[in-house]
């Protein structure tokens, strides 16, 4: 796979998000996380966060309309032009069909839409004991990944620990709903396209990478 506009596909805590920035850092793009987007507007309070609140608390799906919106705005900013992953966009099959159009109209080509694939019964204990450093953002777990020395970060030495809203379990299973229901569905959609690449993300965070690694090239 020779460029590297990339959509990165998956269930919820799959692993796309940690696989995105890796893939950021190697190849000098930029992950364009619209779930990052939304929090980030939540922690501001501006409008937009106001009113996604109550969705993602909910673990349903923002409307097409914003979220068409704030990745058209953020594939034409100049960090973009080198390249980028979308990280948790499209979502729904609507979503799609106005990145395909939007993308058209930039006269943009993406380069492959990969799948990390998780088993839905890996997925609650993955997503109900992760959390970040509030510093800098190293994911952790509290089965598979504590910091080296209890309550600091291992990248940072923050002291400091956040958990996101929706990954209590109540709200995980809407959001496997929401992932099964509306957006599996894009699979054949990317499939019929010839872009579709499956990785098996139920393997240590480093042998996913190397496997991406070696599917996007050098
Ligand atoms: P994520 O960080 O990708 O798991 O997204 C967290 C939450 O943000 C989701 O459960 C949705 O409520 C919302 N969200 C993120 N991306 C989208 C999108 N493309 N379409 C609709 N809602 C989204």
């Amino acid at each position: 796979m020779g460029g590297k506009r990339l959509i990165l596909m998956g269930p919820p805590g799959g692993g796309k998000g940690t696989q995105a920035k890796r893939l950021q850092d190697r190849y000098g793009i930029v992950q364009l996380s619209t779930g990052d987007m939304l929090r980030a507007a939540v922690k501001a309070g501006t409008p937009l966060g106001k009113q996604a609140k109550a969705v993602m608390d909910a673990g349903k799906l923002v409307s097409d309309d914003i979220m068409v919106g704030l990745i058209a705005e953020r594939i034409a900013a100049p960090d973009a032009v080198r390249g980028f992953i979308l990280d948790g966009f499209p979502r729904p099959v609507p979503q799609a069909q106005a990145l395909d159009k939007l993308l058209k109209d930039k006269g943009i080509t993406l380069d492959g839409v990969i799948e990390v694939a998780v088993p839905d019964a890996k997925l609650i204990e993955r997503i109900t004991g992760r959390f970040t450093c509030a510093k800098c953002g190293e994911g952790y777990h509290d089965k598979f990944k504590q910091p080296k020395k209890a309550g600091v970060c291992d990248m940072c030495g923050g002291t400091e620990f956040i958990r996101r809203a929706d990954d209590k379990a109540e709200t995980v299973v809407a959001r496997l709903k929401a992932y099964h229901d509306q957006t599996a569905p894009l699979l054949p959609h990317y499939k019929a396209q010839g872009l579709l690449r499956e990785i098996d993300g139920d393997r240590e965070m480093d042998v996913v990478t190397s496997d991406l690694e070696s599917v996007l090239g050098t």
